[in-house]
C-alpha cells in the first residue's frame, strides 16, 4: 500500500488537526524502521540513546523558536491541556488565591478546576455577550497578591484571540495556548508559564507542551500529598522522563518543529502566513453583506479559528455538506455555539483557504 496523498482533503478541524504533509511522509518513512535504530520509534526504550536524542532535539528546537533562556523549563506531559487545568492550581494556587479570566468554554473549565483547590478571583467575564470579545487593559483589575493570572490566549470554540499579552499587575501569567501556540512570535519573558495540548497546532494528540519560567517554578508550593505525576517538580527534575513519556507524540512534535524552523523559517514567517490566511476568510465574511455573520468582535478575531453564522441552520448544514463534497472537512461549528468554524492552523495550506472562500462566494450566489 502506498500513500494516497492526492486523496487528502483540506482539513479545517479544530483538533486533532491538520499536520504538514512532509511531516507525515517523514514519519511514514521512519515508522517501521527509524534510521540507524533497526526498529520503530514506538518500539524503542524511552531511556535509550535514540529516544533521548529525539526528545533533546525537539526541546532544543522549541527553545530556539521561543528564544527561551537556559534556566527556564520545557516539559512534555500527558493528560492533555485539561490535566493542566488541575495541575496549575494544585502546584501554584496559594492562600491569596488565583485570578482567572472567563473568556469562553476552555477558561471556564480551567476555572472550575481551580475552584476545587482554593480561592478563585474572577477578574473579567465575557459571558454576557456570548464570549464574542476580550477585555482591554484597564477594563479589569488583578489583585497584586494573586498567585497567578490564568488566561486563554485563543478561545478555540468562540474564535477570539488576544493579540497582545494582557496586563497582569505584576502577577505571573499562566496561559493556555492550546490552539495558538507557535502560530506567532512569543515574548516568553512576559509569562510565568504557557501550556498547549499538541493536537491543535503542534503535533498529534498525546502530549502536552509546558514551558515554565524558572522564576515561576521557584514559587511551586511544596506538598507531601500531591500525587507524584501531578507535581511539576517530578517532571522538571526528571526531564519529563519520570515514567514512560509519549514517545511517538514527542517524535511527531519534533518533526513539526523541524518543519517550522527549516521549511517555514520560524515564527515570524508562519505569523505572516497565518495573518494572510485569516485575512482572506474574514474578508469573505465582511464582504458578504450580512449573509455571513461573524461571531467575534473585529479587534479580537482569532487568526486560528474563524467562527461565523449563516442566515439559517439549514443553510449552515448545507454549507458543511457542500464543503465536504468539495474536499473540505471539519467546518461545522462547535456544538455549544453552532454555526461554522474554520480552523486554519499553521499546517492548513493557503490553497485550502482559497478554496473555502471560493465556495463561500458561490454558495451565497446560489442561496443569498
Ligand atoms: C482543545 C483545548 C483544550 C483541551 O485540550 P485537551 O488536550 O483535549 O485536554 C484546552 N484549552 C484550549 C484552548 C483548547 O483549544
Amino acid at each position: 500500500m502506498t500513500c494516497d496523498c492526492e486523496k487528502r482533503v483540506f482539513n479545517f478541524s479544530a483538533g486533532p488537526a491538520v499536520l504538514p504533509v512532509s511531516v507525515l511522509k517523514e514519519a511514514q518513512r521512519d515508522l517501521v524502521c527509524y534510521p540507524g535504530a533497526g526498529a520503530s520509534v514506538m518500539e524503542l526504550s524511552h531511556r535509550g540513546k535514540v529516544i533521548d536524542g529525539i526528545i533533546k532535539e525537539a526541546e532544543a528546537r522549541l527553545r530556539r523558536l521561543l528564544n527561551l533562556p537556559e534556566q527556564d523549563h520545557v516539559m512534555f506531559l500527558q493528560g492533555g491541556a485539561t490535566t493542566q487545568f488541575s495541575m496549575v492550581p494544585m502546584n501554584f494556587l496559594g492562600e491569596n488565591g488565583a485570578s482567572y479570566m472567563e473568556q469562553g468554554t476552555w477558561s471556564k473549565k480551567a476555572m472550575a478546576e481551580a475552584k476545587r483547590v482554593g480561592k478563585v478571583d474572577l477578574v473579567w467575564s465575557g459571558k454576557e455577550s456570548g464570549y464574542d470579545h476580550l477585555p482591554k487593559d484597564g477594563e479589569y483589575q488583578v489583585d497584586p497578591n494573586s498567585s497567578y493570572l490564568h488566561i486563554t490566549s485563543n478561545e478555540t470554540i468562540h474564535g477570539i484571540e488576544f493579540h497582545r499579552v494582557p496586563a497582569s499587575n505584576g502577577v505571573p501569567i499562566v496561559c493556555d495556548a492550546s490552539s495558538d501556540f507557535l502560530s506567532h512570535p512569543i515574548d516568553f519573558s512576559k509569562y510565568g508559564m504557557i501550556y498547549a495540548g499538541a493536537q491543535k497546532n503542534c503535533g498529534p494528540a498525546g502530549v502536552t507542551i509546558v514551558v515554565m519560567a524558572d522564576s515561576f517554578y521557584q514559587k511551586l508550593i511544596p506538598s507531601e500529598t500531591r500525587p507524584i505525576m501531578m507535581n511539576y517538580k517530578t517532571h522538571v527534575e526528571n526531564k519529563s522522563l519520570y515514567n514512560t513519556c509519549p514517545v511517538f507524540s514527542i517524535y511527531m512534535v519534533g518533526l513539526v518543529l523541524k518543519w517550522l524552523e527549516e521549511e517555514i523559517g520560524g515564527l515570524d514567517k508562519i505569523y505572516e502566513l497565518n495573518k494572510k490566511k485569516a485575512a482572506l476568510v474574514y474578508e469573505a465574511i465582511d464582504s458578504s453583506n450580512g449573509f455571513c455573520r461573524p461571531h467575534a468582535a473585529k479587534e479580537d478575531r482569532s487568526i486560528m479559528n474563524v467562527t461565523w453564522r449563516l442566515p439559517s441552520e439549514d443553510l449552515e448544514k448545507k454549507f458543511v455538506q457542500e464543503a465536504e463534497a468539495a474536499g473540505m472537512i471539519g467546518l461545522k461549528g462547535h456544538r455549544s455555539v453552532g454555526g461554522l468554524r474554520a480552523s486554519i492552523y499553521n499546517a492548513l495550506p493557503y490553497e485550502g483557504v482559497e478554496r473555502l472562500v471560493e465556495l463561500m462566494a458561490d454558495f451565497q450566489r446560489r442561496n443569498g
